[in-house]
Order: C-alpha cells, then sequence, then structure tokens
C-alpha cells in the first residue's frame, strides 16, 4: 500500500526527513498539501504569506512533475480531509514532518489518532528545527528562558547533516487534486503584489539561489554589516525558512563550507549561526509557552495601560509618522514584505514606546504584511521589543529614531529608496528633516506637513511619557 507525505511548513524535496523515510520504505508514494485555516485555534496566514505560499507550492508542485509525479491539493479541516485522503488513496503509512505551534500539535494528534485507528502507520520527524524543543533543556530539565545558556546548550548538541533531494521514486495514482489557482491565494483587485513579486522567487529553487548570493556577497563581513538596513548585509533567508524551502542545516552546512574554503571569517559565521539560534529559541519558546501571541510572558505587562494611540498607529502602519527611518522600513514592508532587523526593531519600538501601542496590535500588523510572518519569531520578538518577552530589552530601551537613523543608515540611502520625497536632502539633516533650514526644503522640494509629514510626536515627550508609564509596572 502506497505511503502519503503531507508537506505542512518543509515545501522541499532537499534535506525533507519525511520524504526520505517515506521514500526508504519502498512504498509507492502520494504527496500532500492541505490548506487548513479552519481548525480549532490555527491562526489563519496573513494576506503577504498567503502570496507566499501560492508562489511557493506552485514552485513544489512543478519540482514534483518535472520527477513525474503530482502534489496533490486540498482544502479544508486536517483532522476530516487526512484520513479521507489517506482512504482515496488506500495508503498504508502516512509521513510527516513535525509543527510546534499548540493547535497544529493538537490536529496532528487527531489525525494520528484517527489513521492508527484505521490501520494506518504514522511516522513523525524533526524536519524544520535542528533541535527539538524538548531536547534543550536546563541543567534541572526545565525550558530555558535567556537566550545565552539556550544557545550555549543547544550549539554543543549534535545535528544531522542535511541529505539531497531523492533523484526519483515511485509514484502511486494520485487522487484528484484541486487547483491552486482556486483557492484565491494572491490578491486580485487590488492587486498589491507587485513589490513582493519582484522581490522576492519563492520555492526550493529561489531558497538555494538566496542563499549562494549571501554566500557570494554578504556573509564575508556579516557581523559587522548586519546592522546596516542601507546594504545587502542580510541572507533574506527568512521566508525561505519560514516556509521549509530550506532547512536550517542545509544554510549551515553551506556556510561551513565557506569558512573551510577560506571565504568568510570564524566570527561572521559564528554571528549568522547564532541569529539562526534565535529562530530556534523562538520556536523553543513557542512550544514551552503556547500563547507566545496572545499573553505577555512576562505577566507583570498584564496590568500595563496601552494608550493605543491609532492615529499614530494609521501613520505609522503607511509610513507617514514624519521620522524617516521608521517610515523607510513601513514602507519597505508595504512594498516588499519585507523589513530589515534593525529597523523592524526601531519600528516597532515607535509604535509600543512611543504610541504606547500593545505590542500585540503590531504583531498582527506584521502578521498579515511579512511574507516572512512566523508563529514563533514573530510574537516572540515584539515581546522582546516590548520588553514582556523572555530575555526581553530592559523597559528603559526606547530607541530614538533619529539617533538610529544616523548611525545605521548614516549617508541616508535607506531612507532616501523608500521615501524618495526626502531624496533631496543632504545626508546630515536627513533623518532630522524638520530641522533644515526652509532654504534647504524649498531646494529639496520638501513642504513639511505636505509632502511629508512633521513629526507625529516629539521624541523626548514620548519618550519620558514611555518611561513613566513602564516605571509603573517595573515590580522592583
Ligand atoms: P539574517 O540576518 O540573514 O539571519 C538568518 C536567519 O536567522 C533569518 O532568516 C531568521 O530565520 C533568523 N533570524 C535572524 N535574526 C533573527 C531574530 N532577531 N529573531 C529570530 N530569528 C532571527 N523573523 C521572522 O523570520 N519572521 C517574523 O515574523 C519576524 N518578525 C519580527 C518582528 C520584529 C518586531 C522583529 C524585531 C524581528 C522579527 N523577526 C522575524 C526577526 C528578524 O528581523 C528576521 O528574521 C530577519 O530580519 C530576517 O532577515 P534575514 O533572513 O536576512 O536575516
Amino acid at each position: 500500500r502506497p505511503a502519503l507525505v503531507w508537506f505542512r511548513d518543509d515545501l522541499r524535496l532537499a534535506d525533507n526527513p519525511a520524504l526520505d523515510a517515506a521514500q526508504a520504505s519502498g512504498r509507492r508514494l502520494v504527496l500532500v498539501f492541505l490548506l487548513d485555516d479552519v481548525s480549532a485555534g490555527v491562526r489563519p496566514l496573513g494576506g503577504a504569506a498567503r502570496w507566499w505560499l501560492s508562489r511557493s507550492l506552485a514552485a513544489l508542485s512543478a519540482e514534483v512533475e518535472a520527477k513525474g509525479g503530482q502534489l496533490v491539493l486540498r482544502r479544508g479541516a486536517a483532522g476530516d480531509v487526512l484520513p479521507r485522503l489517506a482512504h482515496e488513496a488506500g495508503a498504508g503509512a502516512v509521513y510527516w514532518n513535525r509543527r510546534y505551534g499548540a493547535p497544529e500539535i493538537a490536529t496532528d494528534r487527531a489525525v494520528k489518532a484517527s489513521l492508527v485507528a484505521r490501520g494506518i502507520k504514522v511516522e513523525s520527524f524533526g524536519g524544520s528545527l535542528l533541535h527539538e524543543p524538548w531536547t534543550v533543556a536546563t541543567q534541572s530539565g526545565a525550558p530555558f528562558r535567556v537566550f545565552t545558556p539556550f544557545y550555549r546548550r543547544a550549539a554543543g548538541q549534535a545535528v544531522r547533516s542535511p541529505t539531497r533531494a531523492p533523484s526519483a521514486w515511485r509514484h502511486a495514482p494520485a487522487p484528484e487534486s484541486e487547483r491552486l489557482e482556486d483557492w484565491a491565494l494572491e490578491p486580485t483587485g487590488p492587486d498589491w503584489a507587485g513589490g513582493l513579486r519582484q522581490a522576492w522567487t519563492p520555492g526550493e529553487e529561489g531558497a538555494r539561489a538566496a542563499l549562494a548570493d549571501f554566500i557570494d556577497g554578504g556573509l564575508d563581513g556579516y557581523a559587522g554589516a548586519r546592522d546596516r538596513p542601507d546594504q545587502p548585509s542580510t541572507s533574506r533567508l527568512s521566508p525561505h525558512l519560514r516556509f521549509g524551502e530550506m532547512s536550517p542545516h542545509r544554510a549551515f552546512a553551506a556556510v561551513r563550507h565557506a569558512e573551510a574554503a577560506g571565504d568568510a571569517s570564524a566570527r561572521d559565521i559564528e554571528k549568522f549561526v547564532s541569529e539562526v539560534y534565535w529562530r530556534e529559541f523562538s520556536y523553543h519558546l513557542l512550544f514551552h509557552f503556547p500563547d507566545l501571541a496572545q499573553a505577555n510572558f512576562s505577566p507583570r505587562f498584564d496590568a500595563f495601560e496601552w494608550a493605543n494611540d491609532t492615529v499614530l498607529e494609521r501613520a505609522w502602519r503607511s509610513g507617514r509618522t514624519g521620522y524617516p527611518l521608521v517610515d523607510a522600513g513601513m514602507r519597505q514592508l508595504w512594498q516588499t514584505g519585507w523589513m530589515h532587523n534593525r529597523v523592524r526593531m526601531v519600528a516597532a519600538s515607535f509604535l509600543i514606546k512611543h504610541g504606547l501601542t500593545d505590542w500585540r496590535r503590531g504583531e498582527d500588523w506584521f502578521w498579515d504584511t511579512l511574507v516572512d510572518a512566523d508563529p514563533a519569531n514573530n510574537p516572540a520578538s515584539w515581546q522582546w521589543v516590548a520588553g514582556s518577552g523572555a530575555d526581553a530589552a530592559p523597559y528603559f530601551r526606547v530607541f530614538n529614531p533619529v539617533a538610529q537613523g544616523e548611525k545605521f543608515d548614516p549617508e541616508g540611502t535607506y531612507v532616501r529608496h523608500f521615501v524618495p520625497e526626502l531624496a533631496g536632502l543632504p545626508a546630515k539633516l536627513i533623518h532630522r528633516p524638520w530641522e533644515a533650514p526652509a532654504d534647504l526644503l524649498r531646494h529639496a522640494g520638501v513642504v513639511l506637513g505636505e509632502t511629508y509629514p512633521r513629526p507625529i510626536v516629539d521624541h523626548a515627550q514620548a519618550r519620558q511619557r514611555a518611561l513613566d508609564r513602564f516605571q509603573r509596572i517595573r515590580g522592583d
């Protein structure tokens, strides 16, 4: 009887443990993807992630077809659809790589129970993480709550070597598939995805190309340059990792190879590896603290009085706060579905601290607009910035968007690109246009309050207001 391989957050053929095991079983294979946004507690994907998923599935389908097979697409609650599909295919076994969110784990348990009751064998594997969350623990067996000791412990543990995509496998007759176009994952009127199409190539091939570009270009010097949004200094692998088009194992193997070949320094490699371990840490948190996206990790924040300034929030979303670095970031997000990490921190801090806005509102906007919107990284990072998270930034860290701009975008190149109405200003004023003399503004074609907004809040006042309010819940 055939084996069914259920693809989820692992849209790849290379280094896919579930696929490898199914192939090794000697059975004929049926490959399946289910779109399930109806099972209890499952968070529906945001708009940008739906666009990515659509493109990624199209790429995976093409890869499977090139090997003579077919990716079967079905939509609905996994608990109903998967057992039905297994029945249609006459499957004797089902293979998948694990997921780590509580609703997904509950769904998988229920599916497994129902399959096993029908006499179908189920096997699950660790595919997306370097370490299964329950394998990294403190001396006393508790989950880590602080990154550095987590990293030290985890990085000392063995990691498997990545495998290649199977060159061929035996195909079982595929049950009927739904059509990807009928799922309407991509926007139609209005079509806001033009910038996304330009910026990205979803799919396994695109992931490989991004990694190769990074190793050729950004990796050498990464440790020093990764905070610079004005340079192509980071890997841009995040959406590929999010959808499992590449495993972290594969990325590690490639950077280690570059190190051995003398193409990058140990410092650059170490920095990159530690960033990927932040992703591991977020998943570790999500697994052990499943309401990471809903509840303050630190309960003392439950008493925080958010002001939720909706006028500021609207300006923030549309990149019109009057702070050029924040606005450039929010427009990069809207146009390309991605934002540089340094700017994510500054933009998130601005919404939370300058607008006294509940971090969950910002997390939600990022969830909808990021192509890499990640169930673990997104809430963990927002909580980190808010100060409510594990190993969080201290409450009194209020990023100064002007100083951050001058430090990390010193020539104003990033701002000029995403806020073109300020492009005519010189570097020393581009992060503080309100201080520019009238004749210089005129010469640059900037009319504050018309072509570009004045700052929506005064930084010093907003900072003080935030400190006062955060002070109230300090509790020490
Ligand atoms: P690189 O610097 O090349 O890093 C390589 C990989 O390491 C990344 O692809 C990512 O998987 C991981 N990584 C890097 N930095 C971090 C980090 N700080 N935390 C966790 N993992 C990291 N990342 C997401 O993948 N999805 C999200 O939804 C997300 N939301 C965020 C929200 C906020 C408010 C902040 C401050 C950060 C968020 N991040 C998120 C983390 C980080 O900004 C992105 O992973 C990074 O910018 C992706 O770019 P890159 O692939 O070029 O990173």
